[in-house]
């Protein structure tokens, strides 16, 4: 994110210093453009509150991977707290 704002922060600068060299103004749109899309891609797709690791367990019927807090089985419905059928 760091990396980002200071993208911004030197295409501002660019910008307005274009009176040195017009193509100053291209450049630093175009570094401004850039450094918001490095300040804001981490926010929006990288660190999304869900793609934490979510602990995960297996469904004692079909060994499909749920959530930890699902009371039953995403894929055939069983109820996730239910004891393995004992052995005797
Ligand atoms: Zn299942």
């Amino acid at each position: 994110m760091g990396f980002g704002v200071a993208m911004i922060l030197f295409g501002v600068v660019l910008l307005v210093s274009w009176g040195q060299n017009p193509f100053y103004i291209v450049a630093g749109f175009f570094l401004l453009v850039l450094g918001m899309a490095a300040f804001v891609t981490p926010l929006s797709i990288f660190s999304r509150w869900d793609s934490f690791p979510v602990p995960k367990v297996r469904c004692r019927h079909c060994a499909t991977l749920n959530y930890e807090t699902t009371a039953r089985c995403r894929n055939c419905g069983a109820n996730m707290f239910e004891r393995a059928a004992p052995l005797s």
